[in-house]
């Protein structure tokens, strides 16, 4: 390792799935490697074996990667300090408990669960608390110890909290001089009897033998910072620099939870946010570049990011903007980048349109606000549709390319894609929503027949080539003759194509269809509606 080279890890738990708290903290760690010409670790710290799983760790590293937020040591990158699993290192673990052997730094304790269990107890009612171990053991003579040892009696390492230490002092990066009173130390278990260790050593033994120069995390960790400086001091080893990040709220003010909506990466993924509307966004709960810029790109990030402006107020959540951002970011995609990012939403609502059955129905709106009214039944995607969807979009990716700007500009989530484009499969289908129907065909009648026959008088004449701009225009055209508005001329048109008087740019999404669907939409609607 380079001397004096910023080294900073992400050290997750896989006891669940990535959250926006541990994304956070990853991001920061990422970017400052970046931004400082350093090493990024991942390490997984996984000696919690009831409550660690495969499928997490799988799952933390998926998100990882999603969010583009590349390692430069750790799982599957293979570096000078591995392993990168804790439960990997056991062996490194034991050497450094073997030197603070050799140091008197620690010794061993005997005390059974009970006995400990019984003091506690007796603390908390004569003498109003309990202040930790009481150092029974501490005062066994070594040959003593020895006995019990070799006798096979189980036992702990407890670390000794050096007498005549003072408080324990460390600047932290963000929250500034910090000093915690050595009374409040009790000697800690550093051991426990299976071998294994306590968090507190593993992760001061890792960050030390992995020459983390700067430990930046939440600061849930805060009142563990104080026990691990210890273990440095009693290993000899140097103090990293501390970053403690501040909690995250909802916008309620409360701690974020699953109260607030999603909170695991995947589920934002899901939700068709973009990765790097997710890393700008996150980058600014809790540091910010000036203090007003608020679009900030990954390069921009790699750059400019820097502990001096991270703040110790607690970041608030904020969806709306978050749905705000990634629409920007949907915005600045090229067709091609937003056809890939939108892959399996495409696919979807093709697979919606291919299992929408053939013919004209009539579905209630959808009514989010009152769920006690009548929903659209949705349509049950079958498997075949799913495949021929896949296999549609595979073999024709530039049409695809041609629906980016028929959406982009009202797009906040990918995953609205379905429901937005579905009608484009329909074939000669078609799923008419209910109050567009009442509004534009019933309460209109006569006129909007004329209207749509009219219309089909246009886009049904072979003389005339399927594309949008002469089809607008000889459309809109016979609005004067016919002595009707606008509105009226087309908006029957829209519900009968699209299914719905929202929709994306009408004339550029018919051309995108086949003449003989649309016509037979058209056809459909004034025989079975009317
Ligand atoms: N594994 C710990 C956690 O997931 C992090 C330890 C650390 O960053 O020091 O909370």
């Amino acid at each position: 390792m380079e001397n004096n080279k910023v080294r900073v890890r992400f050290a997750p738990s896989p006891t669940g799935k990535l959250h926006i708290g541990g994304a956070r903290t990853a991001i920061f760690n990422w970017a400052f490697a970046r931004a400082n010409g350093g090493d990024f670790i991942l390490r997984i710290e996984d000696t919690d074996p009831e409550r660690s799983t495969e499928e997490n760790v799988d799952i933390i590293l998926k998100a990882m990667e999603w969010l583009g937020l590349d390692w430069d040591e750790g799982p599957g990158v293979e570096g000078p300090c591995g392993p990168y699993f804790q439960t990997g290192r056991m062996d490194t673990y034991r050497e450094a408990l073997e030197l603070l052997k050799q140091r008197d730094a620690v010794y061993p304790c005997f005390c059974t669960k009970e006995e400990l269990d019984a003091k506690r107890r007796q603390a908390e009612e004569t003498e109003g608390g309990y202040s930790g171990y009481d150092r029974t053991c501490r005062s066994l003579s070594p040959a003593e110890a020895q006995v019990r040892i070799d006798a096979g009696e189980p036992h702990v390492w407890r670390l000794k909290v050096p007498d005549g230490h003072g408080p324990i002092e460390f600047d932290d990066a963000v929250y500034g001089p910090m000093s915690f009173p050595i009374e409040a130390m009790d000697d800690m278990i550093v051991m426990r009897s299976d071998g294994t260790p306590t968090y507190n050593f593993a992760v001061v033994c890792d960050d030390s033998n992995m020459g983390i120069t700067h430990v930046i995390r939440g600061d849930d960790h805060l009142s563990n910072t104080p026990r691990q400086i210890l273990i440095y001091e009693a290993l000899g080893r140097p103090v990293p620099q501390f970053a403690h990040l501040s909690m995250i709220l909802g916008p309620d003010g409360k701690k974020l939870s699953k109260r607030h909506g999603a909170t695991s990466v995947g589920e934002y993924r899901q939700r068709g946010y973009l990765p790097d509307a997710m890393v700008n966004f996150l980058a600014l709960l809790g540091w910010s570049l000036d203090g007003e810029t608020t679009l900030i790109p990954r390069e921009q990030l790699c750059r400019e990011f820097s502990l001096e402006r991270v703040t110790k107020k607690d970041a608030i959540f904020d969806e709306t903007k978050l749905d705000w951002m990634n629409g920007v970011y949907i915005r600045e995609l090229s067709a091609a980048q937003w056809v890939e990012a939108a892959a399996p939403w495409l696919i979807e609502a093709a697979a919606l349109g291919f299992s929408a059955p053939d013919a004209v129905q009539i579905v209630p709106t959808a009514n989010p606000s009152d769920p006690s009214a009548p929903q659209p039944e949705p349509i049950q995607v079958t498997e075949d549709a799913l495949a021929r969807a896949a296999e549609y979009f595979g073999a024709h990716r530039a049409w695809f390319e041609q629906l980016y700007p028929l959406v982009s500009e009202r797009l906040v989530r990918l995953d609205e894609i379905p429901a937005k484009l579905a009608f484009l499969f329909w074939g000669t289908g078609c799923q008419l929503d209910e109050k567009s129907v009442n509004k534009v065909f019933w309460k209109e009648g006569a006129l909007a027949e004329e209207a749509l026959r009219a219309c089909f008088e246009v886009l049904g004449s072979q003389d005339n080539p399927w594309e949008a701009p002469l089809l607008e225009q000889q459309c809109r055209d016979l609005a004067e003759p016919l002595g009707m508005k606008l509105k009226n001329l087309l908006q029957p048109l829209r519900v009968a194509v699209c299914g719905n008087m929202v929709s994306p740019p009408l004339f550029e999404s018919i051309v995108l269809m086949d003449r003989s669907e649309v016509l037979a939409r058209i056809t459909n609607v004034i025989g079975k509606v009317f």
